[in-house]
């Protein structure tokens, strides 16, 4: 893509490594293993992974580990998958989990410096105590134990000598503090619950605060990038790195993707899942990482998308009509040009004879470098095209099929509309045609012109497929603004199939990773439902944009 100018976070990163400051740059990617990943996701790894592809280094994958009930090992692998098919490999794979020892010692330091205790208040307690933002909170008699004490019972906790809730280690800061985190925030919780790696080692667990800066500093991150929720955040991971005495990384904020006609986090979109709104994970009209790879996304698009819409420090919604212009554009130029008719009516060339064939050729891409070579196209007396390209009265400018005009069949012959049959309703089912044998597409020497050029494949060729038109999931612009249950505003038309739609036999050899352009129609991919015995396109987008104002 286009040179661009440096975003305020490469401006960081190019002073830092000038004046010194960090000879390697080190960036990590930090997903909680409690989702798939999502296109906000991708926004995230494009910029962590991008910027030690362009200043050197390496992006370490951190998986986030710390909450035991909502994560699982199916949800490390496919976020695996995900980051590995959008194009970026990681320097090495590490989990918070693994630094639960150190991380327990950090909190031991932090107590031998007086500077954490165990506090027995229960959550609404604690709440009650804290102030708000304009009045300061109070300290609790639990805040002047010893330190003896209190390293007592933190080991008590971690031993397993108390029930859930029963207390908590918190940071000994300051209640009156302007930033209310930073009034003795709780860094570790007791609860027994098994976990997905650590098994039942553990009864207590770091908050996230407690864990995410020193996970950093750990592994010497340089520069650690979140997203803005957690700019008030800073300063109480400034403090832990300060206070424990450990490697300055540094957090850096800039602002989330929203996406438009979505939802985007992990909890709503397993809602999604967990009540069949939608048929999984990877369902296409999910705004999985996974989800967008069914649908026909390309790595390439997605990573195009996260390059346009750059790097804000102000929260902003973008339009999914831009993710859709990106795959377009990718498609346009790597996806073959094939035929399919998805609402079919026979048309039967009453001068061709008989119970013969030939065999035709189409050029695969008129705008790949090699034209994407060409493919054999069978051609005969009964072939289908598509409904709406046929009426029985024309409009005004109205170029296709009509009695009596003449339209070229992509790749074939010239043909002229002749009659046409219509069942007792009144519905048109069939329409008859001559057609020009020196029309023949590429060596015409007919001498005809016409105007309209219309796709079309032999009857007796044809396999049948099912094909899934997606739309948005939602209907209105951002679900979770609204009144009530971000579900309730669900697009009720956000999947169409067709059951019977006619293809090339060509594509009878698609397979998951190929992407076609159904001319006139848009793009399509095979889904990893289908079979040779059914076979199932999912539309990925149109060829333009149907909501486009
Ligand atoms: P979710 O609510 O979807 O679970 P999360 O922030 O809790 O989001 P994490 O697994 O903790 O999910 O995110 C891993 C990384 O991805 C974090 O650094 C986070 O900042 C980033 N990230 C998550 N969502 C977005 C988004 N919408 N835009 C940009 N970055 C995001
Ligand atoms: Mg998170
Ligand atoms: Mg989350």
């Amino acid at each position: 893509s286009e040179e661009r100018s440096l975003n305020f976070i490469e401006e960081i990163i190019e002073n830092d490594l000038n004046s010194g400051k960090y000879k390697t740059l080190v960036t990590r990617f930090p997903p909680e293993p409690n989702g798939y990943l999502h296109i906000g996701h991708a926004k995230a790894i494009c910029l962590n992974f991008g910027l030690t592809q362009k200043y050197g280094g390496y992006t370490n994958l951190r998986f986030d580990d710390t909450n035991p009930v909502t994560e699982k090992t199916e949800y490390v692998n496919s976020q695996q998958e995900d980051i590995k098919w959008l194009g970026f490999q990681w320097k090495n794979e590490l989990y918070t989990s693994d630094y639960f020892d150190t991380l327990y010692d950090f909190a031991v330091k932090l107590i031998e410096k007086d500077l954490a205790y165990v506090d027995h208040s229960t959550a609404d307690e604690i709440a009650a105590m804290k102030g708000t933002p304009t009045e300061p909170g109070k300290n609790n008699s639990y805040r002047s134990r010893s330190i003896q004490e209190n390293l007592d019972l933190f080991m008590r906790m971690k031993n397993g000598e108390f029930a859930d809730g029963v207390c908590t280690l918190r940071a000994k800061i300051d209640m009156a503090h302007t930033n209310m985190l930073m009034r003795d925030p709780i860094i570790y919780r007791i609860k027994h619950a098994h976990h997905h790696r650590t098994g039942d080692k553990w009864c207590i667990y770091p908050m996230y605060d407690f864990a995410h800066g020193q996970s950093d500093s750990i592994e010497e991150i340089t520069h650690s990038i979140c997203t803005l929720e957690y700019v008030s955040h800073r300063e109480l991971y400034d403090w832990f790195i300060e206070k424990l005495e450990i490697f300055p990384s540094h957090q850096y904020e800039f602002a989330r993707l929203n996406l438009n006609y979505t939802v985007m986090s992990k909890r709503k979109l397993l809602q999604l899942v967990n009540q069949g709104v939608v048929s999984g994970w990877d369902d296409p009209r999910m705004p999985t990482i996974s989800g967008l790879r069914r649908r026909g996304y390309t790595p390439e698009s997605i990573r195009e998308f996260c390059d346009r819409i750059g790097i804000a420090k102000r929260d902003n919604l973008i339009e999914l009509s831009l993710l859709e212009f990106c795959v377009r554009e990718h498609l346009n130029k790597t996806a073959n040009r094939v035929m399919a008719v998805l609402d079919p009516i026979k048309m039967v060339i009453s001068n061709y004879p008989e119970g013969q064939s030939e065999t035709l050729y189409g050029e695969n891409n008129p705008e790949a470098e090699d034209k994407g070579g060409s493919r054999e196209i069978p051609f005969s007396k009964t072939l289908w095209i598509e409904r709406e390209d046929f009426m029985e009265v024309p409009a005004k400018k109205w170029f296709r099929l009509a009695p009596g005009a003449m339209v070229r069949l992509k790749h074939a012959y010239i043909v002229k509309c002749e009659d046409f049959v219509k069942d007792v309703e009144g519905n048109v089912t069939e329409i008859h045609c001559s057609y020009i044998p020196e029309s023949k597409s590429g060596e015409d020497v007919s001498g005809i012109n016409v105007k309209g050029t219309i796709h079309w494949v032999s009857a007796a060729h044809a396999k049948t497929a099912e094909i899934r038109m997606y739309d948005r999931l939602f209907s209105v612009e951002s679900p979770d603004a609204e009144e009530g249950d971000f579900k309730d505003y669900l697009n009720p038309g956000s999947m169409e199939v067709i059951k019977n739609a006619y293809i090339e036999p060509y594509l009878a050899s698609a397979d998951l990773s190929s992407r076609y352009q159904f001319i006139r129609k848009g793009y399509y991919c095979l889904d990893k439902d289908s079979t040779a015995q059914h076979l199932i396109f999912n539309r990925t987008v149109g060829l333009k944009d149907a909501w486009a104002k």
